[in-house]
């Protein structure tokens, strides 16, 4: 039987974020060719994402447009989605696992009484169509493989897990407005500041270079600054050093800090321990600079360099500048 499966797509600083493709992308895996993949995008003006949604893979595209949704409002969010639902009657709905959706899904999950297979990384599906997901679990430590037993279903996909579909320019796109349900709202966003304006968003970045305890001080960033500036890349921290003041807490990373994916992460003078590890093991190359040779960094670290990261790191920034 054909199935629609609804991935809630997100914007950041006037884009499209990179996880709803990766999101229509899973979707798409996890149904069969007989499921039609539909995207929702709800914002202030959501006209100029349409046309990308669909190169992207979304065979329709749902908008609800509204002043109160150009920030996230969880009550005006959950109200406007809630009517896409209703209108649509999905046998699925897809977030990525991001502040928003970590917020909605639950919502959704007992609103509709489906269950919900949180933070995958990966779907295979079976000679009998059944799909699986694998989610870490125990901070990283371990994968399961988990399946529904009934329709509906709520995912949310980690990012930088799941490899969007390539664009396909031809694609046309079917988009449907729906009228926002004008809920009275308890509260309203009148403006986000961020304080990483300007700075690579650590859950998007390719490119993260990290510091620990070992960093010594705010002024021992400086060298990661410099080599994330050559490499395009953003600056993580562990609490160890949030926890020391060396950097903000928004830079945390690990258990109780962000979980990022980058396709390159270099912990410097981070010690490894395994709260800060939930945080990044899933990262596609792990570089350590560590003095300590035992540090249970390496473990995990695809290429480890012993030595003081105030020497090493000024060598990488020079060798990446000439490269
Ligand atoms: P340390 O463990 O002190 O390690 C510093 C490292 O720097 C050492 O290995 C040392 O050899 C090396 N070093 C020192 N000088 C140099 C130098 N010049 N060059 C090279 N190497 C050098 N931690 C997180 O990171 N993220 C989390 O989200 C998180 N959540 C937590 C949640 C709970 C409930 C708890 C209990 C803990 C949590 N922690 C978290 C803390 C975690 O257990 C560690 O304490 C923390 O990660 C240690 O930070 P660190 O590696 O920077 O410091």
């Amino acid at each position: 039987m054909s199935k629609t499966f609804l991935v809630v797509a997100e914007t950041r600083g006037g884009s499209l974020r990179q996880v709803s493709f990766e999101t229509i992308s899973a979707a798409r895996s996890a149904g069969g060719a007989d499921t039609t993949v539909a995207a929702v995008l709800l914002g202030a003006a959501t006209d100029a994402f349409v046309n990308e949604l669909t190169q992207y893979g979304a065979d329709r595209v749902y908008t609800v447009a509204h002043a109160d949704l150009e920030h996230y409002n969880p009550q005006a969010y959950f109200a406007a989605l809630q009517t896409v639902v209703q209108t649509v009657q999905p046998d699925a709905i897809f977030f990525g696992h991001t502040a928003i959706g970590k917020d909605l899904a639950p919502q959704f999950s007992a609103e509709l009484g489906a269950g919900q297979i949180s933070d995958i990384t990966a779907i295979e599906v079976d000679d009998s169509g059944q799909a699986l997901f694998t989610r870490p679990i125990y901070a990283g430590k371990v994968l399961e493989k988990k399946a529904f037993t009934a329709l509906p279903w709520i995912v949310t996909v980690r990012p930088n897990n799941i490899a969007p579909l390539a664009i396909d320019a031809t694609r046309t796109a079917a988009a449907e407005a729906i009228a926002y349900p004008e809920p009275s709202l308890q509260t309203i966003i009148r403006d986000v500041v961020r304080n990483t304006s300007g700075k690579i968003d650590l859950s998007e970045a390719k490119v993260i270079i990290s510091g620990g305890r070992g960093v010594r001080s705010a002024d021992g960033f400086k060298p990661l600054e410099e080599l994330a500036a050559v490499l395009g890349g953003a600056v993580g921290a562990s609490r160890g050093a949030c926890d020391a003041g060396y950097c903000d807490y928004a830079l945390q990373i690990g258990q109780t800090g962000k979980v990022v994916t980058p396709e390159l992460y270099i912990a410097c003078g981070i010690s490894g321990a395994i709260q800060h590890v939930a945080g990044m093991s899933s990262s596609r190359v792990i570089i350590a600079i560590n003095k300590d040779p035992e540090a249970p960094i390496f473990k995990i670290a695809d290429y480890g360099i012993v030595g003081d990261l105030f020497e090493v790191v000024p060598l990488l920034t020079e060798q990446f500048k000439l490269a």
